[in-house]
């Protein structure tokens, strides 16, 4: 038995000395090597089973010398052996038996108290052999482990990178198009602009008119192009720090350099969408409804800018003719404006605040009236009246245009009922419809109710058209005038010329009266050319045989020319201004009976 303390372990209770040889915790070396177990003579004491340089009891240095080649380098080897163990060190030495082997010597102190050393010998040829399978399996293990780990790490990241491409796809690009979304957008605004403070830029927020239109007309897939082509062509036309992206249906962003090349940019933009739209068979102008913000140096919040770039092109929806608005702080005044009103409307015409106005239309070759445009008022309990430009539009948008128009025409026709009740004298009398209505499928037969109700008779009720009805679908609101006529009713065309429509306009329409505005006037009634293009149109009215009416007449001189040009019905602010149904009966249908 014996007790064995180093500075690695314990060994504690061992029977035999040889015993501890066999214990697992040497087994590895001895399979590769002999252990031997020594006094402080190098008497064995004790060595492993396969020992083979000595026996028991022999001296172990003696041994290794005759085992050896028992050179001198080998002899030096061996002293070196004794004299570390004696000191009480550990180490090795390697000596050589010949045929190029060499066998290495490692030794230590097992005991020092007592001097019990333990020696192990490895045949370096030997521990090459049966360590380098161990060791070439083992790198190999090595080996392929690195390459599942390196596989498997290849793999996650190739699936990773797929995941976040997906990823990246849903939050950055837009499916219809093809190109980026508002996500993307904002990212980039935000890092252009951060890095140009002193360059102006615009936001641009547009959509295109009567998109609906082009769905219906054309199919989805084709409608669909042209959203497409409008991305591609901004970015033939853009620089790179510009950038147009899809919001959502026809609805657009860009951030635009605001310089001079900034205009002619966005026409060649869209000529170039509509010459693609054409090459497509849409034979439907594209127009873009696009509200500007220009961004300033202190801006800061993206959403915001694009918030009010959006505001502007809200404007546009009840402007029809317009297709462009720049955000400014009176903007959002008119949108509050337009909120209240909507807020308000409904309980308004139940409390009665609507009122008919009437404005006679004058006969200047008889010199009296020849009959009146009725015109809507919003009188205000609180006496203010609200003048239908700033709510028909606003109406229009939100529909209550029909309630409001119904209205105007029933009131017009319970007055020219009384007036025919009470033997008084009876004008025609024109009322202003919005387009709203007459895309109404009910329309005609409504006003066919309301005519019926009051009993009124051809030719005394005329209706005001604007131009920008016949925008959308000209024929199918000629076919709608045509019904109407058919109910007895005058077609008037309002404001002929100030839009944008042309001269086609009058052919084969169903038009009785058209009505000019003052327009032609511009400063002075002597402008020349004005004169001239008056004059023309005057002829041209005449000439189609149908009757002319001039509004806005505001002075004599006016009136006088309008009589010598061959306009024979004015109306204007020098003749009357819109007044109230009782004041006009009282005015004009009491002193100037026919
Ligand atoms: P409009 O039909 O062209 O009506 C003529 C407008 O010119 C009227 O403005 C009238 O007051 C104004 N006016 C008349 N004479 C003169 C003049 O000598 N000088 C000037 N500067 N203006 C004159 P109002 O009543 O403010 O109406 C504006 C527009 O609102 C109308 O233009 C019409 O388009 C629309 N509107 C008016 N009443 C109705 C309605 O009941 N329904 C619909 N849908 N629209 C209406
Ligand atoms: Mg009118
Ligand atoms: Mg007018």
């Amino acid at each position: 038995m014996v007790a064995v303390s180093s500075l690695d372990g314990y060994i504690v209770l061992i029977e035999d000395i040889s015993t501890f040889l066999y214990t697992r915790a040497l087994d590895y070396q001895t399979k590769i090597g002999q252990m031997y177990i020594t006094d402080k003579d190098m008497n064995v004491l004790g060595y492993s089973y396969n020992a083979e340089i000595t026996n028991v009891g022999n001296n172990f240095t003696m041994s290794v010398l005759s085992y050896t080649d028992g050179r001198q380098e080998t002899k030096r080897a061996i002293q070196t052996m004794k004299n570390d163990l004696s000191d009480g060190k550990e180490g090795y030495i390697s000596v050589s038996v010949g045929n190029n082997t060499n066998i290495q010597i490692s030794y230590c102190n097992l005991i020092p108290s007592d001097k019990i050393y333990f020696i192990t010998c490895f045949n370096r040829n030997l521990t090459d052999y049966k360590i380098r399978p161990l060791l070439v399996r083992s790198m190999l293990s090595c080996l392929f482990i690195m390459f599942l780990m390196l596989a498997i790490i290849v793999y996650v990241w190739a699936i990773s990178k797929k995941a976040n491409l997906t990823v990246e796809k849903l939050a950055y690009e837009d499916p219809i198009t093809h190109g980026h979304n508002i996500n993307y957008f904002k990212e980039f605004a935000v890092k252009v602009l951060s890095v140009s403070k002193e360059t102006p830029f615009v936001i641009l927020r547009f959509d295109i008119a009567n998109f609906r239109y082009f769905n219906e007309a054309y199919g989805h897939v084709r409608a669909d192009e042209v959203l497409v082509s409008c991305i591609k062509n901004f970015e033939s036309v853009f620089s790179e720090r510009e950038l147009c992206v899809r919001i959502t249906a026809d609805q657009f962003l860009a951030l635009v350099l605001n310089d001079n090349t900034c205009d002619s940019k966005i026409d060649k933009f869209r000529e170039l969408v509509n010459a693609d739209a054409r090459g497509r068979g849409i034979k439907y102008p594209v127009k873009f409804k696009t509200g500007v913000y220009q961004v300033k140096k202190t801006d800061t919040d993206i959403d915001v800018m694009i918030d009010h770039a959006n505001v502007a092109r809200k404007t546009l929806n009840a402007k029809q003719n317009q297709y462009r608005a720049t955000y400014s702080d009176n903007i959002v005044t008119d949108m509050r404006k337009a909120d209240k009103m909507e807020s308000e409307m409904q309980a308004a015409f139940a409390n009665g605040e609507f009122h008919v106005y009437y404005q006679p239309k004058w006969d200047v070759v008889s010199n009296h009236v020849a009959g009146a445009e009725a015109l809507v008022r919003w009188n205000k309990k609180d006496g203010n009246v609200i003048l239908p430009e700033d709510f028909i539009p606003i109406f229009e948008q939100n529909g209550f245009v029909e309630v409001l128009d119904f209205f105007t025409l029933e009131e017009v026709c319970r007055q020219i009922r009384s007036l025919f009740d009470e033997g008084k004298t009876t004008y025609p009398i024109s009322v202003n419809q919005s387009k709203v209505l007459l895309h109404n499928p009910d329309y005609v037969v409504n006003v066919q109710k309301i005519l019926k109700k009051y009993n009124i008779p051809e030719g005394v009720i005329e209706i005001e058209i604007n131009e920008d009805v016949f925008q959308d679908d000209k024929e199918a609101m000629f076919k709608v005038l045509n019904e109407l006529k058919k109910c007895g009713i005058r077609i008037l065309l309002d404001d002929f010329g100030s839009s944008k429509s042309s001269l086609s306009i009058l052919k084969g329409a169903p038009f009785d009266i058209i009505k000019i505005g003052c327009e032609f006037f511009g400063e002075s009634v002597s402008d020349k050319q004005n004169m001239w293009i008056l004059q023309k149109v005057i002829e041209m009215i005449n000439g189609l045989g149908l009757e002319l009416v001039c509004e806005g007449v505001e002075s004599s001189e006016q009136a006088v020319l309008l009589k010598n040009l061959g306009c024979r019905l004015v109306q204007g602010f020098f003749y009357s201004r819109p007044v109230p149904g009782d004041e006009y009966v009282q005015l004009f249908c009491e002193k100037y009976q026919a």
